[in-house]
């Protein structure tokens, strides 16, 4: 036997005493459920007791080829039995049973994602003696059926639907609605059904140990049923649902899950007892407000099912049984903030009045909500304002800059349900998540419309841009996938009746009826539904955002310090420009000029490279000349002494000329249509040219600096550009621009050496002309391996560096960033083969190029600034590692991230103060 601890004892035995193996600190071995059910017990909390069995015994037993570990089987055994002990009862035991739920726990939240199985331990013999003991044959015949129900979908994979539909046969035949009110004597019936329906679709060569007298049979020994359940938890780490959601939320795959076996609480008990899901804060709003459900006498997946419909938690202290518990629940809230300094969400059972706590974990929430939590409980002196800016998500900001309904359009509601998530989507209903996916592939956004939704529509509404339910709470299965996915949702639509089959919705008291294609509206912050397409607007940055933003602007710049982590945007037009500067930016760190070509320019740039004719080229540069600076006044005037890093211009020519197939389409037609030979003759000129300029590998070729040295007229019009503009603005408006030149795609100290001669002599040429100081840097862009490697060599005529992450990770791959991501990457991934998408968050081999070069050029020039303007500049892991691991000064990224990096330079500053910086990737 190895000296590895497998299990873990926890909870209160039947005496009341507590055990306590493990804590909160031990999720990676417990999984977050087993470790806070551990911590629970710690604070004095009533759990029914139990153990649990660790995540690595799960990845042995998965990588071995679901073998179990040496010694591991024997080990559960003697926690089983000490677990009978510790309850003085038995499993399986004819007189006085003992019964216990099975339930999975990651170290990470994955909710709905694995299986559990409850009331394990119930036989044909033990339900007898629960009767005895109980004198209650409703519940134990409910439990039963129940049992059987979960074990054979969740460990045997029998169609959960044929029991459903058993159910809904017996319901109906006893005339009654609800399964609560069948009878003793009909449930005892469908324990016998169920057990056929078992028998009937559990192969015996499958599983040889269900064979009694030649026959497959439910098992009768649960000591069979507790292996057989928790091997079917270990397996269900790597079922389908699973592995999509640890890749949508970036949970590795060698984790595993631990599994708890406790002693079962009943909230079935009748009208004393009760279960329920709650928060201690509303995770929708952050509102301090209890919020959640529960349901009398029903066991826990009634209330996440959506079957019933729940009583809001608020009302559990107006039943009188169920009054004591009630304010032990609110006793307990106040406990597990106090303790976790966070708001929590919490799962139990009322069993007979006494309250017992299934589960807790910080909860998920809403971007919303998640910033009034943190703000408010700072106020409270719950947490300190570091704390707050650390807990966000970054990422979950961007659920506040998603759509909402704009207010100025006329919005008839079409049927309300649930607010469970906020943001609204416009799309084509669709009824299914294979119909989910397909409309996505094919770039037609819809809206899931489901019943209600379950685990395995996962893919459909990851696919969706919303997801809509007629029935399920807040706290149901879409509600709480959709908050975390940030997607907008609105639940509990009970007006809308769905037919998926025929594919078609009524919506009761109108005369509509939706059909799949049909456009709709959902916004998921009031819970409403619209027929057609609503316009949605953004939300603008204020309140809580804003105080947490400021907060974070308070730590990455922090007065005094030798590294403030500064935050740029890339734009380049004024109106760009202006949405950054509410978003916070601090300057512009890229100017795409190549943008500044497009639209009715592009006829110009055309003609200045076609044109042989030098009075041409000269008219098209002065034409150029006057629109580029006019842009740059614009650009400067909105940034008024502020930096704006302006790049010289960068793609291959071709990207502006047509497309040469296309061109011969056209020359084939008018050579057909029998057109002027002056005409053909000029066409077919062109059509050579075009070709002529064609490349192999354009990515590689004339673009970047080496432009400046074939078209020297190009670059230097827009060095004249931004220095006229810049003149002008100082000579005629007193304001103070801050253009900084930038020469893309360097690879020689060289070419730097040669260009800034020139662009110098051009600012030096516009400051004479206009009689003004012009201090206008010139730097480089580092996009080359070779550029990071000589940087010692090319910061000696460099003002600044700024690093172009796009192109240093194709060109440090070798991966070209135009196909990589669509033809390999995704298999690349897949395999393992990498990761995360080198595009996406920075490689450790692009991060290592960008580290050294800060450093070589810090060698060279002890205050050169270094910044990053690829779209790493925007996501949150590459800020942490560019800043803390690379040491660059500031990130650029798009408008609507910048908010996102804002508060992401704060928590790498943060990081970096508490020493715990490394990138293990
Ligand atoms: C880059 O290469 O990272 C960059 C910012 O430039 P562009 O994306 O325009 O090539
Ligand atoms: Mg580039």
């Amino acid at each position: 036997m190895s000296d590895t601890k497998r299990v873990y004892r926890f909870g209160s035995d039947a005496g009341g005493a507590d055990i306590t193996e493990g804590a909160s600190s031990m999720n990676y071995t417990l999984g977050g459920k087993g470790a806070n059910l551990a911590e629970m017990c710690r604070i004095g909390l009533p759990v029914p007791g139990g153990y649990t069995i660790t995540c690595q015994t799960c990845m042995e037993y998965s990588s071995a080829g679901n073998v179990w570990p040496e010694g591991a089987l024997a080990e559960i055994e003697e926690a089983t039995r000490d677990l009978e002990a510790r309850m003085g009862k038995r499993l399986g035991d004819p007189q006085d049973p003992l019964l216990v739920s099975v339930r999975s726990g990651a170290p990470f939240s994955m909710p709905g994602m694995m299986d559990t199985v409850l009331n394990l331990g119930l036989t044909d013999a033990s339900a007898e003696g629960l009767i005895a003991q109980t004198g209650a044959p409703h519940f134990v015949w409910d439990s039963y059926r129940r049992f059987i129900q979960m074990f054979s979908d969740v460990v045997m994979g029998v169609d959960g639907d044929l029991f459903e539909n058993a159910l809904t046969e017996k319901r109906l035949v006893a005339g009654v609605k609800t399964d609560a009110e069948l009878s003793a004597d009909e449930l005892h019936e469908l324990v016998g059904e169920f057990k056929r329906i078992f028998c009937e679709h559990v192969s015996g060569e499958e599983h040889p140990e269900l064979i009694q007298n030649g026959a497959v049979a439910f098992p009768q020994d649960p000591s069979i049923q507790l292996k057989l359940a928790i091997e079917a938890v270990f397996g269900s780490w790597m079922n389908e649902r699973a592995c999509i959601y640890r890749k949508a939320n970036g949970i590795p795959d060698d984790l595993g899950t631990a599994v708890n076996v406790q002693a079962m609480a009943y909230g079935n008990k009748g009208e004393t007892s009760a279960t329920g899901v709650a928060f201690t804060r509303n995770p929708a709003n952050g509102a301090r407000e209890r919020y959640g459900d529960f349901l009398v006498n029903a066991q826990g997946e009634d209330v996440v099912a959506g079957i019933r419909n729940t009583v809001p938690i608020q009302k559990l202290a107006e039943y009188p049984a169920l009054k004591q518990a009630a304010d032990d629940l609110e006793r307990i809230f106040q406990i597990l903030e106090n303790h976790f300094h966070d708001m929590c969400d919490i799962e139990f059972t009322i069993e007979q009045g006494k309250l017992w706590m299934l589960q807790t974990r910080v909860g998920k929430r809403t971007a919303t909500a998640a910033l009034r939590i943190a703000i408010e409980m700072v106020e409270e002196g719950l947490i300190d304002k570091e704390t707050a800016v650390r807990r966000i998500d970054p990422a979950q900001l961007d659920q506040l800059l998603h759509p909402q309904f704009d207010t100025s359009a006329k919005v008839e509601v079409l049927a309300r349900g649930l607010n469970a998530s906020p943001g609204a989507a416009v799309g084509e209903v669709v009824f299914s998540s294979d119909d989910a996916v397909a409309a996505a592939a094919e770039g037609r956004p819809c809206i899931l419309v489901r019943w209600e939704t379950n685990p395995d529509d996962l893919k459909g509404m990851v696919a969706a841009e919303g997801i809509l339910t007629s029935h399920g709470g807040k706290t149901s299965h879409a509600a709480v996938i959709a908050r975390g996915m940030g997607a907008p949702c609105v639940c509990g639509v009970e007006a809308i009746h769905i037919d998926a089959a025929a594919k078609e919705a009524r919506v009761a008291g109108t005369d509509v009826v939706l059909h799949e294609g049909d456009i709709i509206s959902i916004d998921g912050t009031q819970g409403i539904v619209v027929l057609g397409a609503v316009p949605l607007v953004s939300v603008e940055l204020t309140g809580d955002l804003e105080t947490i933003l400021t907060w974070a602007d308070e730590i990455r710049l922090e007065a005094g310090s030798t590294h403030p982590y500064h935050v740029r945007v890339n734009a380049d037009n004024p109106e760009d420009a202006e949405l950054a500067l509410g978003f916070g930016a601090e300057a512009i760190g890229l100017c795409r000029t190549e943008h500044m070509f497009l639209g009715d320019r592009k006829q110009l740039i055309q003609d200045f490279i076609l044109s042989d004719d030098t009075r041409v080229r000269e008219d098209v540069l002065a034409r150029l000349l006057a629109v580029q600076t006019e842009d740059f006044l614009k650009m400067f005037r909105v940034m008024d002494n502020r930096e704006v890093v302006v790049r010289l211009i960068d793609p291959p020519l071709h990207e502006f000329l047509d497309a040469p197939r296309e061109l011969e389409v056209y020359l084939t037609k008018r050579e057909a249509a029998g057109a002027p030979e002056e005409e053909l003759a000029g066409l077919r000129a062109r059509l050579r040219r075009i070709d002529g300029m064609a490349e192999m590998n354009p990515m590689l070729g004339l673009r970047g600096v080496r432009l400046s040295f074939v078209f020297p007229e190009l670059p230097l019009m827009q060095v004249r550009a931004v220095a006229s503009a810049a003149a002008a603005l100082i000579r005629d408006e007193g304001l103070v621009p801050k253009p900084e030149v930038m020469v893309p795609l360097v690879a020689l100290a060289s070419e730097q050496v040669q260009m800034r001669a020139v662009c110098e002599q051009v600012i030096d040429e516009v400051a004479g002309e206009y009689g003004v100081a012009l201090d206008i840097p010139v730097g480089t862009m580092l996009e080359l391996p070779r550029a990071c490697i000589t940087a010692d060599e090319i910061a000696q005529d460099a003002d600044f560096f700024c690093f172009g992450t796009n192109d240093l990770t194709q060109t440090t791959f070798g991966f070209s960033r135009d196909d990589a991501e669509s033809k390999f990457i995704p298999i690349y991934l897949h395999k393992k083969l990498l990761d995360v998408n080198p595009f996406e968050t920075i490689d450790k081999g692009v991060l290592e190029l960008v580290r050294m070069a800060v450093e070589k050029g810090r060698s060279v020039k002890a205050d050169m600034h270094n910044g990053v303007c690829g779209e790493h500049g925007g996501d949150p892991a590459s800020i942490k590692a560019l800043f803390n691991v690379a040491g660059v000064d500031y990130v650029s990224c798009s408008p609507y991230r910048v908010p996102i990096a804002r508060l992401a330079a704060a928590q790498a500053k943060l990081e970096a103060e508490a020493g715990a910086v490394h990138l293990d990737r």
